[in-house]
């Protein structure tokens, strides 16, 4: 992390900007702008900078290692915002994740379902709400289940006392021209509206979480409640080998 922190006021100004074409969208789509989350993706930037974020209004932040967010919630804080891990969660990070993050968007086993709902219990946590990743582009080596495994992940975790399901998440194969994802946001939509159909999601709307800086106004279109926002509003990340 040996960057030169952004000007606070061009992450400001970046942050607005976001949240300018965040309520373009909803409009475009008919859409109200408050049922729209901004998670700002702070994944590889320093405490610093993400202290900035925070001070400019960012209440959400995305993170995709365990150990990344450890490092950065003892300088910032737990309680100073809503931290949500986006990434691939490995069994021996979970007991860290289920101290750490408010919520859990990377669900993607049954195994590790299991594993959270037990972890929990241990170190006290009533509920933990977790979204469940679909990969709906069949990569072999991206994170997720197939739309075929949903059925049993989501009976295990209706089994799971201190887990509570909100909703569903993706990451689709990236693409230069978004509109070549949209086919996958509007898939992961008609997996969530068939699941509040049948109640899965309780008293929930059942959260969509979908779009990234380069495809968030399209996954707004298509009914995004949560969108995980990193270089639209921290800049570009350092190539360091680690996504
Ligand atoms: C890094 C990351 C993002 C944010 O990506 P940007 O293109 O920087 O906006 C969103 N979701 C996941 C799962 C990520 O790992």
């Amino acid at each position: 992390m040996l960057e030169t922190p952004p000007e606070t006021d061009e992450l400001h100004e970046r942050l607005a900007q976001v949240r300018h074409r965040i309520e373009a969208s909803a409009r475009r789509a008919g859409r109200d702008s408050a049922e729209i989350k901004l998670i700002a993706v702070s994944k590889t930037h320093s405490p610093e900078v993400v202290r900035q974020a925070i001070e400019a209004g960012a209440s959400d932040l995305g993170e995709n290692r365990v150990q990344e967010a450890d490092e950065k919630i003892e300088v910032l804080g737990r309680e100073s915002v809503r931290w949500h891990l986006i990434g691939h969660l490995q069994a021996n990070k979970a007991r860290r994740a289920v101290a750490l993050f408010d919520v859990i968007h990377s669900l993607d086993s049954v195994s590790l379902a299991s594993r959270l709902d037990r972890l929990c219990e241990e170190s006290e946590r009533d509920v933990l709400p977790v979204l469940i990743q679909v990969d709906l582009g069949n990569e072999e080596t991206k994170a997720g289940i197939s739309e075929a495994e949903l059925p049993e992940l989501i009976k295990t975790i209706s089994a799971c006392a201190r887990l509570r399901l909100v909703g569903l998440m993706t990451l689709p194969p990236f693409a230069d021209d978004p509109e070549l994802v949209r086919p996958f946001f509007r898939r992961l939509r008609e997996l969530r509206d068939a699941l509040v159909a049948r109640e899965v999601f309780g008293a929930n709307r059942g959260e969509l979480s979908m779009g990234m800086s380069h495809d968030y106004e399209v996954a707004i279109e298509e009914g995004a409640t949560l969108v995980r926002v990193g270089t639209a509003i921290f800049g570009e990340r350092q190539a360091i080998g680690r996504n």
